[in-house]
């Protein structure tokens, strides 16, 4: 592409809510194959909220919710203010925990009033050999409609089923349609379980989702949607930087974080989706002028 038209070009982008950090970011989009984004900030507002606490039989709730809210009080994780919120909503006061520890891309843990409280994924229960029993089901009910579920254990028993929901943000579903449009393949990665991430994904007529992915796992589950062509990955939060920094092309969310926004190509301007395939559109038509 010539000086010239990568100027025009991204002139046109800014003008549609793209500003593209680097130049030559126009061109490599032109090869993108995939689009692959993130869940939570990205395709959903990030600001869950509890939406279910359901305790195993014999257990007084409101103690048991005061407990595990005074746990999350210590995280700073989306899910863990979702709790903290819903436990105060309710009129209950957190309780105070000591040896507060994070679990990363599984939960957390701490005691509480003289009892340890383990709380987070269905995989952290199966990891620490404690059984779901009977709150298993209803788990598998509500993250087949694309809410989180999670679980709480006192003194190694299972004790809570927990669920938040974030909503979907409006401009995504139109966002997926205008890339499907131009033939783009769109995948989604998420730390969520599988169940809830599939479920998201349907509503969205997402067609690939990697779920359950770790930290330090979105790396490689880029590398791994390369078998399909270039990716260009689509994110928010500072856990997004490296994935963002290493995809063909790293597109951040403007109202995401600093370190996000720095270590991507492109930037859509505002907190939606609305402008992502704008990027693709003032690509492909530059890149076709130059031809
Ligand atoms: P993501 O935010 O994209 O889902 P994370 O790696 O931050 O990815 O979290 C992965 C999973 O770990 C969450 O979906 C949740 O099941 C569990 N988790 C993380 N932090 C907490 C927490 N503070 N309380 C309960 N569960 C948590
Ligand atoms: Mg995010």
């Amino acid at each position: 592409a010539t000086p010239t038209s990568i100027m025009v070009g991204t002139g046109r982008a800014a003008e549609l809510g793209v500003l593209f950090r680097r130049g030559d970011a126009l061109q490599s989009l032109q090869g993108v194959a995939v689009v692959a984004l993130d869940k939570t900030g990205t395709l959903t507002e990030g600001r869950p909220s509890l939406t279910a606490f359901e305790t195993a039989p014999g257990l007084d709730r409101s103690e048991l919710l005061a407990q595990v809210a005074g746990v999350e009080e210590r995280s700073e994780h989306p899910i863990a203010r979702a709790i903290t919120e819903g436990a105060r909503g309710e009129g209950l006061t957190p309780a105070s925990p000591d040896g507060f520890e994070a679990l990363t891309g599984l939960g957390v843990r701490a005691q509480v009033a003289g009892h340890e409280l383990l709380i987070g994924a269905a995989r952290l229960m199966q990891r620490e050999g404690i059984d779901t029993g009977a709150l298993t089901d209803r788990a598998e009910a509500l993250a087949a409609e694309g809410q989180t579920t999670l679980f709480a254990a006192r003194d190694g028993r299972i004790a809570a089923l927990i669920a938040v929901a974030d909503r979907i943000k409006d401009s995504a579903p139109t966002a997926i349609a205008d890339l499907h449009a131009q033939g783009l393949r769109v995948a989604m990665i998420t730390g969520d379980s599988r169940a809830t991430a599939k479920a998201v994904a349907a509503k969205l007529g997402i067609d690939e989702v990697v779920a359950e992915v770790m930290p330090d796992g979105k790396l490689s589950a880029i590398q791994r949607l390369r078998e399909h062509g270039p990716v260009a990955f689509v994110g928010d939060g500072i856990n997004d930087a490296p994935a963002l920094a290493s995809a063909d092309v790293g597109i951040a969310i403007g109202s995401g974080t600093d370190v996000a926004i720095e270590s991507a190509d492109v930037v859509l301007m505002g907190q939606g989706l609305g402008t992502v395939a704008n990027a693709f559109a003032v690509s492909h038509a530059t890149m076709r002028n130059i031809r």
